[in-house]
């Protein structure tokens, strides 16, 4: 008789999720049809695009996806806010033609542009030469955000690096950051759920909301983003104890803005989403893969 251990793993091949990426429909640097190639060359089999405020990109997406045979779920990452704090709010495979979401996209695409106008007037008179239609040539498709002010402002030479832009102006208490009149994360979460979609807190390390997260999940907040390059292991741990209090869904993503850089490629796809944790969400959506 064989003394061989019978321990054997019947856990199955780890399957390649990323559902948290942007695009150049906000501020992402690839289009989705060159995310959908980086999936595929990636080894990713779920994908989610998650722009923020807009599900835009989501048809060109989604036929891409299937044309490389890679499964793609609808997203949105929702500019929201909470005690006077901006809260990103994840919302998947919801109805990306439901009329409260096409409305809330077209309100956001007039209020980022009227922002952004806002913010060129601060950093003029900051004393640098940047122009609202400059800034244009840095978005292929509108959504104007942050990050295409910083480009903006590297490409001129102001800045050595993009970063620097957010550390020294465009940061939440830099001189040139201007707010906007974001939706309730209340209002988000009905948003989502009306058309159909499930609800989840993005990078919910970045706030000190925790004691918020009992009334959101009142309301019906699905789940947490427990892995994301913002957190660290401590954030981690925090979040799991509180997706475990309140049997939410668990995520993990690399919250891809794509870069012209091929070695910035590695990060897509490449963060670990523990089967579990997969399966749940898996489950919750009915994909089976
Ligand atoms: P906005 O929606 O216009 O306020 O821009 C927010 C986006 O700017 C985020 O989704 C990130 O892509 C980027 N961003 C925000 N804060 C920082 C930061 N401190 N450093 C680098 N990028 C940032
Ligand atoms: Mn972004
Ligand atoms: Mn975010
Ligand atoms: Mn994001």
């Amino acid at each position: 008789m064989s003394t061989r251990a019978t321990n054997t793993p019947t856990t199955r091949p780890t399957i390649q999720a990323e559902i948290h990426t942007h695009s150049t429909e906000s501020d992402g640097q690839l289009s989705p049809d060159e995310l959908a190639a980086l999936a595929e060359r990636t080894g990713v089999r779920l994908w989610a695009l998650t722009d923020h405020d807009t599900c835009g990109g989501c048809v060109e997406a989604r036929a891409a996806a299937r044309k490389r045979g890679i499964h793609f779920i609808n997203g949105i990452e929702i500019s929201a806010q909470a005690a006077g704090r901006s809260v990103h709010v994840l919302g998947y495979d919801f109805d990306h033609d439901h009329r409260a979401i096409r409305a809330y996209a077209e309100r956001m695409e007039g209020a980022r542009d009227a922002r952004m106008r806002a913010m060129v007037d601060r950093v003029q008179s900051l004393g640098f030469d940047i122009t609202f239609d400059e800034i244009l040539t840095h978005s292929e498709r509108g959504n104007l955000g942050r990050p295409h002010l910083a480009r903006a402002m590297h490409a001129r030479g102001y800045v050595p690096t993009v970063q620097e832009a957010f550390d020294r102006y465009l940061g939440t208490d830099g001189p040139a950051y201007v707010g906007m009149d974001w939706i309730s994360v209340d209002d988000a979460i009905d948003l989502i759920h009306d058309a159909g979609g499930l609800v989840v807190l993005a990078h919910p390390g970045r706030y000190d909301l925790d004691p918020h997260i009992a009334r959101w999940v009142d309301r019906g907040l699905d789940g947490l983003e427990i892995r994301h390059p913002s957190h660290d292991l401590v954030i981690e741990q925090r979040l799991l104890a509180i997706a475990d209090r309140y049997d939410l869904l668990k995520t993990a993503s690399s919250d891809f803005h794509g870069a012209p850089a091929p070695e910035l490629d590695d990060a897509f796809g490449r963060v670990n989403f523990p089967p579990a944790w997969l399966d749940a969400f898996m489950a919750r959506l009915n994909v089976e893969l």
